[in-house]
């Protein structure tokens, strides 16, 4: 049994949005069991916490958060952050320039890649992530990935994402990184019977994550549409990022990319799209009535000067709306907090400053990761909900002065690492330190691997 006692403030985002002065929480295996202020913990956990049976996180000082939520990123990456030649350009170049380079990805460096992310997320606040893995040089397996979010102790939803329709037939990818499609749906198909968890608290799901309109072919969007309702896992892809992205959906399918998203039953509660930058009226108003969620990357969007993404219309219309970092090379930093910082930044530049709250930047970085994943146990802190909880240190000198409302503070100042992070009841980060990786040692190698990488292309 793991009780948190004494938070500052333990930001619930339960059905009240109830912030509890002096919090406290108790979770008992998985899942949260009680939550409350620390005066009215009930006294058989008061004894657990006097005989010494129950681990005891003192929050003093701390706000405590749900855990957040990351809807997109691709890990590897990490691998590949800065790169000069791909510095300065929008998405298709920017794309053109890196794949050549990704395309001498070896399973060691998606490993240690996926590891060295999860620790700049887990670090960040976030809890639970999923990453889209779409390419698959050299031998390399979702199963890399899989692995190595075990070993950090990350709930994962891990996106079997795949790339068929090379540059020899119109789409944007180096023919020689493409896959057939009846061998990415056979192994989407072992993926998931192998690996997908689909119970309460679960720590792994499998998704299926086509890469995108421009580099895979309709069937195999609808196929694996079929494939994951048979199953009932996930579906995500890149949609509507910027003006090409919508020119090309235009040009070679005769219609914008809602209508095809439709066209091809990417719509639904199980389905969600990252960007959707350029997403249109109609778009939003069809995403609203199917429930379609949308992973919203602002700091890859202003990276890769896509634009300013429609939240304020989407969320108005009753759109779920989730966070994601998107990959480290058109974000370059993977901080989630500080992505909801920037979130409702962007909002307000192009929507003026009533565009969103801090507030409403918690909360889409919670709940709305929860419900863009299609989760119903994460994202709030309350008896039954997954025991996923970070707590950040007020008393650091970015706080300085914002005593007046530290839960906004959260958003409004430098983003922050955690103090302490506890993913499934189990602590993972203690006093700013990752308990489930020796981290320099994965820094170092993935140095090495990095500019192994870099010189090979
Ligand atoms: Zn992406």
């Amino acid at each position: 049994m793991l009780i948190l006692i004494n938070a500052d403030i333990l930001v619930t985002m339960d059905a009240e949005r109830r912030e509890i002065p002096r919090g406290a929480l108790v979770a008992d295996g998985p899942a949260v069991q009680w939550v409350g202020a620390t005066d009215a913990l009930p006294a058989h956990y008061r004894a657990r916490i006097d005989d010494g049976s129950a681990e005891v996180l003192d929050m003093r000082g701390h706000v405590v958060l749900p855990g957040l939520v990351n809807t997109h990123h691709h890990m590897y990456q990490s691998l590949t952050r800065a790169v000069p030649d791909a510095q300065d350009a929008e998405l298709f170049g920017w794309l053109t320039q890196l794949y050549m380079l990704w395309s001498h990805l070896t399973p060691e460096m998606i490993a240690v890649s996926t590891r060295t992310a999860m620790a700049e997320l887990m670090l960040s606040g976030c809890t639970t992530t999923s990453d889209h893995l779409y390419l698959y040089p050299n031998g390399a397996r979702l199963d890399d990935a899989i692995a190595a979010a075990a070993q950090m102790g990350m709930r994962f939803h891990a996106a079997r994402g795949s790339m068929s329709v090379g540059r020899s037939e119109g789409g944007l990818p180096p023919d020689l990184l493409v896959e057939r499609e009846d061998a990415i749906l056979r192994d989407s198909q072992r993926l998931i019977e192998q690996y997908h968890d689909a119970s309460r608290h679960a720590m792994l799901r499998v998704v299926l994550a086509p890469c995108s309109p421009f580099s895979v072919s309709r069937d195999l969007m609808r196929e694996s549409a079929a494939m994951a309702r048979h199953y009932g896992v996930s579906l995500h892809t890149h949609l509507a990022e910027n003006d090409n992205d919508v020119a090309y959906s235009r040009e070679r399918f005769g219609m914008t990319p809602a209508q095809y998203a439709e066209d091809l039953g990417w719509v639904g509660h199980d389905v969600w799209h990252a960007h959707c930058v350029k997403l249109d009226d109609d778009g939003i108003a069809l995403f609203a009535r199917t429930g379609t969620g949308v992973a919203h990357c602002p700091c890859s969007n202003m990276r890769l000067a896509s634009g300013i993404a429609p939240i304020r219309a989407m969320r108005g219309a009753g759109v779920p709306v989730g966070l994601g970092v998107d990959g480290s090379a058109s974000n370059d930093g993977a901080h989630l907090l500080g992505e909801a910082r920037q979130a409702m930044l962007l909002q307000r530049v192009g929507h003026g400053p009533a565009a969103m709250s801090a507030r409403e930047a918690l909360e889409i970085a919670t709940l709305g990761g929860a419900r863009v994943l299609n989760r119903d146990d994460i994202g709030a802190l309350a008896p039954g909900m997954s025991a996923d909880f970070v707590a950040f240190d007020m008393s650091a000198v970015g706080f300085a002065g914002a005593g007046h409302d530290p839960v906004a503070a959260l958003v409004f100042c430098t983003p922050a690492n955690v103090s302490a992070s506890v993913i499934n009841g189990r602590v993972v980060v203690r006093e700013g330190q990752l308990l489930t990786a020796d981290l320099p040692a994965v820094l170092t190698r993935h140095r090495d691997l990095a500019r192994q990488l870099y010189e090979a292309a």
